[in-house]
């Protein structure tokens, strides 16, 4: 499918982040209008709240967009999700005949500030992903045991904090915890000195269930996707993970990127897991392309420095698709619900310029990560900046994600001082 013109002329540049074949779901407010849902096109957004109110956009009964949350419009289910994309096509295409209406209701971005796209109703973390898991397994347990048995016959995941979800943009601040290296006696309490990354893609559940439901279901349910930054404390993690996986480690933040790029606009990017090194179960078995070619990649920034690009993957790296990891969230019967989010879990390639975490990258602190500025990273410093990038590239355009950002603020001097 090649580039879809606009009459927005912001969207018809090959690497425009939001040209008309992705039209991503978020929620804005500027300096007049509360927070309510938009749409990206372009270097502008379309309230549409307002095009509901002016009847240019009429889905369903009640008003679905003048809320800060994509949720009621999740409920509604794909033929809404459908109606919805094909009207905005409608309205945004070159030649539209209503463009004198829609354009009143177009807000420049630059104007605007981004929120958090959806209500996180839930919220689990996957471990998805067969570069990473050996990578980590190997830095943890040596080669030999690096791939837990299960890894290949189930993705694994841990239910993390709906409440830990922050958008682009959110500082973080760096996390106390309790501390016991190999060689200490006894544990301690102090501030995280291993403040991590993980590079992953979340997928948005956007129907309900309500006991066990099969891939294709599973595919079917998922409303879209958002770029994922799972800030994580190795060294809290590594006291803490066993027997029961990550807890106060990975409940610090989780950024998310503003904008849901619907399932509809990464169509056209579908691709195969990679191929599967012993025989799924039935229930799990792939049963189309599930994963997306999607390119990845991570900048760091010191305080008051340029960007240093430290990691470049893929989406389609992960051995387990989103539909794979939802199929097997519900085999239990565990409802699952809209606003649910997936973390995919971190997306490593096979090379090491491919690592999705400073863990891998630098070795768990063996070989430090060379930046741009004469500095170098075994993990994460205060001032820094951590940037992921998403892009799906089409025949002259650009699936973009928008920026995942954050800044590391420094631990506090002792969160228990009173
Ligand atoms: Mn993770």
């Amino acid at each position: 499918m090649p580039l879809m013109k606009s009459w927005v002329e912001s969207a018809n540049t090959a690497d425009c982040p939001f040209p008309l074949n992705n039209l991503p779901c978020g929620v804005f407010s500027t300096d007049d209008t509360d927070a309510r849902c938009g749409v990206a096109i372009g270097d502008m957004i379309l309230d549409m709240a307002e095009a509901e109110e002016k009847g240019l956009v009429s889905l369903a009964e009640v008003a679905l967009f003048d809320v800060p949350f994509w949720n009621d419009l999740m409920e509604e289910g794909p033929e809404t999700w459908a109606a919805l994309r094909a009207r905005l096509i409608e309205l945004l295409s070159e030649g539209a005949s209503e463009r004198d209406q829609v354009e009143k209701l177009l807000v420049p971005m630059a104007d605007a500030t981004l929120h958090l796209p959806f209500v996180v109703s839930e919220y689990t973390d996957f471990y998805a992903g067969k570069h990473h898991a050996t990578n980590v397994g190997t830095i943890f347990r040596g080669a030999e045991n690096a791939l837990p048995p299960n890894w290949l016959h189930i993705p694994i995941g841990y239910n993390g904090r709906a409440s830990s979800v922050v958008v682009s943009g959110t500082d973080v601040r760096r996390p106390w915890g309790q501390l016991k290296g190999p060689d200490d006696a006894r544990p301690h309490f102090a501030p995280c000195k291993r403040f991590d990354l993980e590079l992953e893609i979340g997928a948005i559940v956007g129907q309900p269930s309500d006991g066990p439901i099969t891939v294709q279901e599973a595919d079917d349910n998922i409303f879209g996707y958002v770029l994922l930054n799972d800030w994580s404390a190795r060294d809290i993690q590594a006291w803490e993970y066993q027997p029961l996986g990550p807890f106060q480690a990975k409940a610090t933040a989780n950024t998310i990127s503003p904008w849901i790029v619907t399932k509809a606009a990464l169509e056209p990017f579908r691709t195969d897991t990679p191929e599967r090194e012993v025989e799924l179960l039935d229930h799990l078995k792939d049963c189309g392309p599930m994963l997306y070619d999607v390119e990845l990649s991570v900048s760091l920034a010191p305080e008051g420095k340029d960007a240093t690009t430290i990691a470049r993957t893929n989406f389609k790296e992960l051995y387990y698709s989103a539909a794979q990891q939802l199929a097997h969230h519900t085999t239990s019967g565990c409802p699952m619900n809209p606003g649910d989010l997936l973390g995919s879990g971190t997306i490593s390639g096979p090379e090491k310029h491919q690592r999705g975490s400073l863990l891998e990258l630098s070795w768990s602190g063996k070989e430090p990560v060379q930046l741009d500025s004469g500095e170098t990273r075994s993990f994460l410093e205060d001032g820094d900046t951590l940037t992921l990038h998403g892009a799906a590239r089409g025949d002259g355009y650009t699936i973009g994600f928008g920026e995942c950002a954050g800044k590391v603020l420094p631990a506090l001097d002792d969160p228990y001082k009173r």
